[in-house]
């Protein structure tokens, strides 16, 4: 199969939100099936679908059994890819839609959050109809024992780029609401602007601290198999949008690329801990075990041999966290447990930032000028977090966006 006449993308819920935005998208499609390509389309849940089954979920049980909640979850994809491919039919494009199972998306075991292992290629080339549309539903897959599985809330982009790498196809095109990856949020920030170009590393830390746009998942299996993701608004098709690839091309001379956020974290501190070695990791361990994920760890220095342990959780786990931490308490002859859940967290990404200190020394200084209280800091190589109040968040994120000049210019 020659690569340049297939193609590979993926539209997401809000462009498929309604019969007519299936309809615009069959006519996009078409347009491309003309010259003879044929496309693999992944699509998405129809808008809130997949919200509107878990609260279905939720009004019937607290504790839904996996394999069920995959069962149902994974509908949302499969009536978006059968509508959809209806209205191909319906303008004379040769269409087929598959389930992931169907499409020979096999994954690991683990009901909700399952990985994909491999993906049979050959039954996807058989069916795939020449200058016309094979159509896969999403987010989903089937494990060893033939249960269908979901990847995970955005899983979908995951869908797309790993069918572009099994195929050796080089892009994946993720069309969606927003013109591309931009440099903040612009429902937060008016003035950010969409990047041309952004490095995996950095849209990795970007979708890891709160940029929405993109699966993390969906950019490792891009870095891993070489498969540039091209991110494009279904509404402005003729926008550039942002590419997503091995090294950023363009703005190199920008050190900061772009502001993240996000609005809901929470923080438990133990204080008083007795210091000694094994403290960590004896905390640590259970809240593993109880599937609790950790972010940010800030361990103070001792003083008279006891110290304070503060790390911060999604605020749906601190009940979990919570519970673990009092339990451990007794253990650990810590003095007490506090809790804070009205937090936020403000990042700037950037590969140019490494090895630059005066990039934290910026950031610092504009959320003091700002009038914004740092609560924590951690850093990567290439990212800086502040943890903030909530109310603090959008301010910091305008202010920061400024600061690093990431802004649309009066040019
Ligand atoms: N429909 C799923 C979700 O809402 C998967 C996706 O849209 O990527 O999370
Ligand atoms: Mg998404």
């Amino acid at each position: 199969m020659q690569s340049n006449s297939l193609v590979v993308r993926k539209y997401g819920g809000s462009s498929l939100a309604t019969t007519d935005h299936i309809v615009r998208v069959a006519n996009q499609l078409s347009e491309i099936c003309r010259d003879g390509t044929s496309v693999v389309v992944v699509v998405s849940a129809m808008g809130d679908t997949t919200d509107e089954l878990i609260e279905m979920v939720s009004s019937i049980t607290e504790r839904p059994p996996g394999r069920e909640y995959d069962a149902l979850l994974s509908t949302g994809e499969i009536i978006s890819s059968a509508l959809l491919s209806m209205a191909l039919q319906e303008k004379g494009i040769n269409a087929l839609s598959l389930t992931g199972a169907q499409a020979g998306i096999k994954t690991t075991a683990m009901f909700r959050d399952a990985r994909i292992e491999n993906i049979d290629t050959d039954r996807i080339i058989d069916r795939l109809p020449k200058g016309g549309c094979l159509i896969i539903a999403g987010f989903q897959g089937i494990n060893e024992d033939q249960d269908t599985t979901t990847l995970g809330r955005g899983g979908s982009d995951t869908t797309a780029v790993a069918l572009a790498a099994a195929l050796s196809v080089g892009r994946c095109e993720i069309f969606t609401d927003v013109a591309g990856v931009f440099t903040s949020d612009p429902r937060i920030c008016p003035r950010a602007r969409s990047l041309i170009d952004i490095s995996y590393d950095e849209m990795l830390e970007m979708a890891t601290t709160g940029a929405k746009v993109m699966h993390p998942r969906a950019v490792e299996v891009g870095q891993d198999y070489g498969v540039e993701i091209h991110v494009r608004s279904t509404n402005h098709p003729n926008e550039p949008g942002t590419i997503i690839r091995k090294e950023a091309q363009m703005e190199k001379e920008k050190k900061a690329r772009a502001v993240t956020h996000e609005s809901n974290v929470a923080k438990i501190t133990i204080r008083g801990l007795i210091d000694q070695p094994g403290i960590a990791a004896s905390l640590f361990e259970p809240l593993a075990e109880a599937g609790v994920s950790v972010d940010t760890i800030v361990q103070n220095a001792s003083e008279e041999g006891t110290t304070d342990l503060t790390f911060t959780v999604a605020p749906d786990l601190l009940v979990s966290a919570e519970s673990v931490v009092t339990r451990m308490k007794t253990e650990l002859l810590a003095r007490d447990v506090v809790t804070n859940s009205d937090l936020g967290t403000v990042s700037v990404v950037g590969s140019g930032m490494t090895n630059s200190p005066g990039y934290a020394a910026q950031m610092f200084r504009t959320l003091t000028n700002a009038g914004v209280n740092i609560d924590m800091i951690s850093t990567s190589d290439i990212r800086i977090t502040c943890v903030v109040d909530r109310s603090d968040v959008n301010r910091s994120v305008i202010a920061l966006n400024e600061a690093f000049e990431l802004g649309i210019t009066d040019e």
